[in-house]
């Protein structure tokens, strides 16, 4: 069976609560209304029997009702007020006088039921052929002493003929309030479910392959815009690194497409015309560089791959970065020479910055291969090092080929160089400076350069002080 939607689930609720509500208040309502319907006829019947008291007279010892028949108003209360009435001797349990109508009752007592309900302080209902009629009663002692029983009723009809309207109507009115209510619920329901429905549509529309739609905005700012222009973000978020993504798997592609040509050239010039073991060999051993080449991108892109997916801890310690830089140019050492290349490192202070000192050592490695590598023999590279306020300083000049200044923005990005034709047999691929720029924005610190064509280039990083101990 298919789930109920949401619109039908809410006005469900809705109902259910309305209907709940109602019937508490409707049970409320009567039970306030029945205790007002008896507390009137109660006071009325009290009322009753206190007037009718005035006009109880003895005569011979035996009680009777005595007024002036002239006066019309006390003619028309008495018989108002006794249409159930009636007074018996408590001792005898005989009736002396009696109402017609409770004649036709036949309510009888003997002594004992008259102490009884004499002893009662509220009012007593009794079932009768007519109905139920409540009483209400009063002892009065004749001059010889004897107590006699005036009991004055009223019948019950009146008030069970109003609560059973009260509960007709009700039977009538909660059924018609409720099926009204789920109309309405319903439609509100349905209604402010519309723009979540737009948005669904507008949702479905966006294609993966074309992340560029957004969801429409009323402008309201309601809850519907707040949830629109946050899937809006993400999915802005997504377009840009799935661009990314596109960008650089088609850089990888680009990337690993050269080196492999140059491999299978390679293979069939010594499987075509390689006449002896010797000459397949030098193949084979001019082949070894595009392999190395090819496993230090895909090492690259591995790395990188886990730095995207935050697989990568910094284990951050103060470090002397002078000793970092004095032991990286000793590795570099061999290299410059045979470049013809003069290297130099100025500072004499301890620079403790706060570092990974593995991956830092990888930022200084790289900065100075490319400060060699793009710099022509006779060149020379210096390093300075420097403490600013915050932040360790290290410069890294070189007095080499230079960087054209349209190409500085893009020298950070992944795979980019600056016309490789410059120098092309120190082309790398072009991942080395991102990594520099990742490495150092984790460390919070910074990488600026400054180039000048055919007169060198300086990068210059900036990384935090350590606190030093004492
Ligand atoms: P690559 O492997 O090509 O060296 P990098 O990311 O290290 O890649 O550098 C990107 C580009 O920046 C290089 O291709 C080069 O054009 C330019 N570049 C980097 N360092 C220097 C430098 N010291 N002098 C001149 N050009 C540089």
């Amino acid at each position: 069976m298919k789930p109920l939607g949401l619109p039908a689930r809410l006005t469900l609720l809705n109902l259910a609560i309305f209907a709940l509500l109602l019937a508490v208040t409707f049970i409320a309502s009567y039970v306030i209304f029945k205790s007002q319907l008896e507390s009137d006829l109660n006071n009325d019947l009290s009322d009753r029997v206190e007037a009718l008291r005035a006009y109880l007279k003895f005569e011979n010892n035996i009680p009777g009702l005595k007024y002036d028949t002239d006066d019309p108003e006390a003619a028309r209360f008495v018989q108002n007020a006794t249409r159930y009435f009636q007074i018996s001797n408590m001792t005898t349990g005989e009736i002396v006088t009696q109402s017609p109508e409770m004649e036709l009752l036949g309510l009888t007592f003997v002594p004992a039921e008259l102490q009884v309900i004499d002893q009662q302080t509220g009012p007593t209902d009794f079932q009768t052929s007519s109905g139920d009629v409540r009483f209400l009663d009063a002892r009065i002692t004749s001059p010889s002493g004897e107590p006699y029983l005036v009991q004055v009723g009223a019948s019950l009809d009146p008030l069970q003929v109003a609560l059973k309207r009260f509960n007709e109507l009700g039977l009538v009115l909660i059924p018609a309030v409720l099926v009204l209510a789920a109309i309405a619920g319903r439609f509100l329901a349905g209604k402010s479910m519309a723009p979540m429905r737009r948005l669904a549509h507008a949702a479905h529309e966006i294609e993966p392959s074309n992340l560029t739609g957004r969801l429409p905005l009323a402008g309201s700012g309601d809850e519907i815009d707040q949830l629109a222009a946050a899937f809006n973000e993400v999915l802005g978020r997504v377009e840009k690194v799935v661009g990314e993504l596109r960008q650089l798997s088609g850089s990888i592609a680009h990337e690993l497409r050269t080196p492999l040509a140059a491999l299978r050239g390679g293979a069939e010039i010594a499987l075509l015309h390689a006449g002896s073991v010797d000459e397949v060999k030098e193949v084979l051993s001019s082949q070894l560089e595009e392999f190395d080449k090819l496993a230090r991108t895909i090492d690259q892109l591995l790395t990188l791959a886990r730095a995207e997916s935050g697989g990568i801890q910094f284990r951050l310690v103060p470090f002397d970065l002078g000793i970092m830089v004095s032991d990286v140019l000793e590795t570099f050492s061999l290299l410059a020479t045979a470049r013809e290349i003069s290297l130099e490192y100025t500072s004499g202070k301890i620079l403790l910055a706060t570092v990974d000192p593995q991956w830092m050592e990888n930022v200084l490695i790289n900065l100075l291969d490319n400060a060699i590598k793009y710099t022509p023999p006779g060149g020379h590279v210096s390093i300075q090092g420097t403490l600013e306020m915050d932040a360790v300083r290290i410069d890294i000049c070189d007095t080499g080929v230079g960087i054209p200044p349209e190409a500085i923005p893009y020298i950070f990005d992944r795979f980019y160089r600056a016309d490789p034709s410059r120098n092309k047999e120190v082309a790398g691929a072009g991942l080395g400076l991102s990594f520099v720029k990742w490495i150092v924005e984790k460390h919070g610190g910074t990488v600026h350069v400054s180039s000048e064509i055919n007169r060198g280039s300086t990068f210059t990083i900036r990384l935090p002080r350590a606190e030093t101990a004492g």
